[in-house]
């Protein structure tokens, strides 16, 4: 009984104490905001009739996936070339005028239908790239970060779906081209009652929404401005969420969710969606499949009731493979959730970093977006994205989500951290939290190597646990003082079967490293 009121009591402090968090970030957003300097205000048709008034380009599906060269490109906002030092920002905030379902935050006014923008228009920036930040604000009596997932994945679609827009990747990370044969169609204006107004015609709990959107020239601050954005604004209320989403795990859940969006451009791609596993895009969690789902049940999203279980270690589900089989035209028949290397989930496109698999040292590696350099494999990211996406089944490489490293089962069935070996040193500190202590030593990166041979003698000379995976090449009877050698898996070409014998052995190996603490 002690223990019981205990705990609530526990609970009660907790509750309070982010409470007072998502307060004190609301506070220090709404200081920010204020403080940026002042642009061209215009004002998008708060009119359900006259939503789309004014705007020229085409938003649908059959402009999403677009990819813009950079010789056919008008201007770029974001990417790499300021070192993703962009945003795009949605939060939920509670309007002072209305009495907000969501408690947590500091009463704000919102003017509706409000579109302001600091900096030059897209007519004025031909040939420019320049950092920039979009921050959008929703409100609504019954609106709360629930909504959070949906909110973003409408907004995205003004350009994602936009006539002429190039999208890669979310949040801090974000990079946009536009097509110069589509550029008279567009103003900064008209993108930000798109992105208002798509949302509020799909989305009624929405009442009130504005957005600014920052063209961050030198004479504004650059990426300097841009960046402090990000870590005072955006990262405190992005952590805050996913903190909330991963709260759930795939025990708590009877069923899953799938989404087909990007089969728009990657025929027979679907995504699982887990309380563990968010997919490729980082746009939507479980909890945000959920309401999109219960809101919209004949939509891109939908159930995955999970069935038998065949492999709780790997992730595997009956009810899971049935619903693949269908949703990609009778293609893919099994996935297996925490491998990257055993029926991995196919690879759309947008992912935003993603595992390969190298057989000179049977381990994996990881690449994200931001880092151009080569990898072990002998080819950049963007080469490897190349390689894998369109909808494929490659065993051995897996488009993931910046986030999806943090996952409590992050490719457990190959091991886990413990066959990671390989990856950028900037990812990896992002990721550092999420590293077990023990391994944080033994994961090189380019700054240690990056040819494989060189990557071999490494993970020897620091012990790492892929290393007792690798084997004396006479066997267990092979003389004193021979070199270990890594066994490389017989890995299945794209879309084909694993021979039953070589998924046992490839299996095996991941139970074995997981009991390598132990050992
Ligand atoms: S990556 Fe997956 S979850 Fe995200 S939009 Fe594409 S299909 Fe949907």
């Amino acid at each position: 009984m002690k223990a019981e009121k205990r705990k609530k009591a526990e609970e009660e402090e907790k509750q309070t104490q982010e409470g007072d968090q998502a307060r004190e970030q609301a506070r220090e957003r709404q200081a920010v905001w204020e403080s940026l300097p002042k642009g061209e205000v215009y004002y998008a048709p708060t009119d359900p009739d006259e939503f789309f008034n004014g705007i020229k380009y085409d938003i649908s599906p059959r402009q999403f996936g677009l990819r813009v060269r950079k010789h056919d490109m008008f201007c770029e906002l974001g990417g790499p070339r300021h070192r993703y030092s962009s945003f795009f920002f949605i939060e939920v905030v509670a309007d002072a005028g209305e009495q907000n379902a969501d408690g947590n935050g500091q009463k704000i006014k919102i003017e509706d239908g409000r579109v302001e923008v600091v900096g030059p228009e897209i007519n004025e920036i031909e040939g420019q790239s320049l950092p920039f930040g979009f921050w959008v604000r929703y409100s609504g009596k019954e609106l709360t970060e629930d909504y959070l997932d949906l909110l973003t994945r409408w907004t995205y679609f003004a350009l994602e779906e936009g006539e002429g827009w190039m999208l890669l990747n979310t949040r801090d990370t974000i990079w946009l081209r536009l097509h110069k044969k589509y550029a008279a169609k567009h103003d900064f204006k008209h993108l930000g009652q798109a992105m208002l107004n798509l949302c509020k015609i799909q989305f009624p709990l929405v009442e009130k929404a504005e957005v600014k959107i920052l063209v961050a020239t030198e004479e504004l601050g650059g990426a300097k401005l841009t960046r402090e954005i990000v870590e005072r604004v955006c990262k405190p209320y992005w952590e805050r969420v996913d903190e909330s989403a991963r709260k759930f795990s795939d025990e708590d859940a009877d069923t899953f969710y799938g989404c087909t969006i990007c089969q728009t451009f990657a025929p027979s791609h679907v995504c699982v969606v887990a309380p563990d596993r968010p997919p490729y895009c980082g746009i939507i969690t479980w909890i945000g499949a959920k309401v999109m789902c219960d809101l919209d049940p004949y939509g891109y999203i939908f159930e995955m009731p999970l069935g038998e279980c065949v492999d709780r270690w790997g992730g595997e589900y009956t009810g899971v493979n049935e619903k693949i089989y269908e949703k990609s035209n009778r293609t893919y028949k099994r996935v297996v959730m925490y491998s990257a290397v055993t029926y991995p989930q196919t690879n759309c496109g947008c992912f935003e970093a993603a595992i390969f698999y190298i057989p000179a040292v049977d381990g994996l590696g990881l690449v994200d977006r931001r880092y151009s350099g080569e990898t072990p494999l002998g080819m950049t990211f963007s080469r490897l994205a190349g390689l894998i996406s369109g909808g494929q089944q490659n065993h051995g490489y897996c488009g993931i989500s910046f986030r999806s490293p943090s996952s409590r089962k992050f490719v457990r069935a190959d091991g886990g951290w413990r066959r990671v070996v390989w990856m950028p040193k900037e990812y990896k500190q992002s990721l550092t939290e999420f590293i077990p202590a023990e391994l944080q030593e033994k994961i090189a990166t380019e700054e240690d190597c990056v040819e494989p041979s060189e990557l071999k003698a490494f993970l020897k000379r620091v012990g790492h646990p892929v290393v007792t995976l690798w084997k004396k090449k006479g066997g267990e009877g092979g003389e004193d003082g021979e070199e270990l050698e890594p066994e490389p898996l017989q890995v299945p070409t794209p879309n084909s079967d694993w021979d039953a014998e070589a998924e046992r052995a490839a299996r095996e190996k991941g139970r074995r490293l997981q009991s390598w603490l132990q050992s």
